[in-house]
């Protein structure tokens, strides 16, 4: 050892467990702070209500409830099963759904379970590709995504129309035509994104898709909150055969996920799930699902249409400061999420971190054009952003151009961060409660502490 070494060993040493006890409980507690003075305008995140947060720290989230609740594996689910009822009764109410399976734990999981029911390995799905604002777990085997790499399956691209933002009906009926023709038709098509600003053809393309046998499937977990808010598609009724969630984009949370489902794909989904995919399955989340269920329910409706008017608003804000947001043609948006195109400004990686210094998080994101114009993942042509928390925490319109100019302010002005950091939190100071819920004793962002 040489002496370096042994006096970092003796510095290790001197470390105790309770300081690193400590440390971790100090770090959990900066966080909260910093989102108690930031905007958070990431398009997957929001902000659950306290009741959510309270069902996230119950004994719930110590047990096991393997199965369907009434026929469970373990004793000790009474309450448990009530709730998980509940969840799914509640669910199917909101999405109007035949079959809902609330067990799923992410909306990863989600997708897994329905390419487990409804295909094999070796088969052909289509999907939109990641710089088109596909997600990663439609991803190619060589990409690594959960599809190719996990499930096995063959994807091919659903083509974007790069000027519309949305899928290319002709070209993509034309490609599925020709994997058919070849002998690969695909088994399933995966509609939703997470670039997804516009409704989706599923009606345009359900006909298609049926005639070389495949299935049609809807990846909402961004929109979720949309459609139980009567704001987006509604993709049961256009012709999907199973529709995946995350719960926690926009819909109210916490960090889950769902299938959503016809009576007749019941069982292959339900085997999917279990023992497919999960053993628990977090029913401390499941109860906090249901309890937003019941705040979708009273809320939704006028929650989801702020979020659209509040993209709508900060997307026209962004627009008349410089910022080359896409789609203007088409209002911009019409769900929580916008793209812009930041070349003119610099690179979606630096931007993001840049913003971030002053308080602003958002993430970078690929263009559709990215990879064939050079750029890739870390340093991409775009940025996204996403209304759903703001709009949670009680903004409006009037509250997006004031975003929109602290992001003029960093990025085209470039003003010091520090002050624009401050004035960030300032403005933050009035937006310390959830809204579009039953109770908002405890403020959004409060750390809590029960030991
Ligand atoms: C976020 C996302 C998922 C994954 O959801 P998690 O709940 O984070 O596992 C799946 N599909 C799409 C399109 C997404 O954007």
């Amino acid at each position: 050892m040489g002496v370096n070494d042994s006096v970092m060993q003796k510095v290790l040493m001197m470390v105790t467990p309770q300081d690193e006890y400590d440390h971790v409980i100090n770090l959990l507690q900066q966080h909260h702070k910093w989102f108690q003075e930031s905007i958070p305008l990431i398009a997957s995140e929001n902000i659950p209500s306290p009741a959510v947060r309270e069902a996230l720290m119950s004994d719930f989230g110590n047990r096991y409830a393997e199965g369907w609740p009434g026929e469970r594996v373990y004793a000790g689910c009474r309450f448990i099963d009530q709730v998980e009822f509940k969840c799914i009764e509640l669910m199917k109410k909101l999405f109007e759904a035949e079959f809902v399976d609330v067990r799923p734990i992410s909306g990863v999981v989600a997708n897994l379970v329905v390419y487990t029911a409804f295909t094999e390995p070796g088969d052909t799905m289509m999907a939109l590709s990641i710089p088109c604002g596909g997600h990663i777990t439609t991803g190619k085997k060589e990409l690594g995504g959960t599809a190719g790499a996990v499930r096995g399956l063959v994807v091919e691209y659903l083509p974007l129309d790069y000027k519309e933002l949305n899928i290319d009906v002709d070209k993509a009926k034309e490609r599925i035509q020709k994997l058919a023709a070849e002998g690969r038709p695909p088994k399933l098509v995966m509609f939703g994104a997470s670039v997804f600003p516009f409704p989706h053809p599923i009606k345009e393309l359900e006909e298609t898709i049926r005639s070389v046998g495949g299935i049609v499937a809807y990846d909402a977990a961004h929109v979720a909150g949309l459609i139980a808010g009567k704001q987006f598609q509604d993709p049961l009724r256009e012709g999907a055969d199973v529709v995946s969630l995350s719960t926690h984009k926009t819909f109210f949370g916490p960090q889950h996920g769902g299938v959503l489902s016809w009576a007749k794909y019941a069982d292959k989904t339900k085997r999917a799930t279990f023992p497919g995919m999960v053993s628990n399955h977090h029913l401390h989340a499941v109860a906090g699902v249901t309890i937003a269920c019941a705040e979708m329910l009273e809320f939704g409706q006028e929650y989801a249409s702020q979020i659209v008017k509040n993209a709508k608003a900060l997307a026209q804000a962004l627009y008349e400061r410089g910022f080359n947001v896409l789609a203007e043609h088409k209002g911009f948006t019409q769900s929580h999420v916008i793209l812009i195109d930041i070349t003119k400004q610099g690179d979606g990686g630096t931007i993001e971190e840049t913003l971030e210094k002053a308080n602003i998080i958002i993430n970078r994101n690929l263009l559709p054009w990215d990879i064939k114009e050079g750029r890739h993942f870390m340093h991409p042509g775009g940025i996204r952003l996403g209304v759903s928390e703001v709009t949670r925490l009680g903004m409006r319109e009037s509250e997006m151009c004031e975003i929109a100019e602290f992001i003029k302010r960093v990025v085209i002005e470039k003003e010091p961060l520090e002050k624009v950091k401050t004035d960030v939190a300032e403005f933050r100071r009035d937006y310390q409660k959830v809204h579009y819920c039953f109770e908002n004793a405890t403020d959004a962002y409060k750390y809590i502490k029960i030991r």
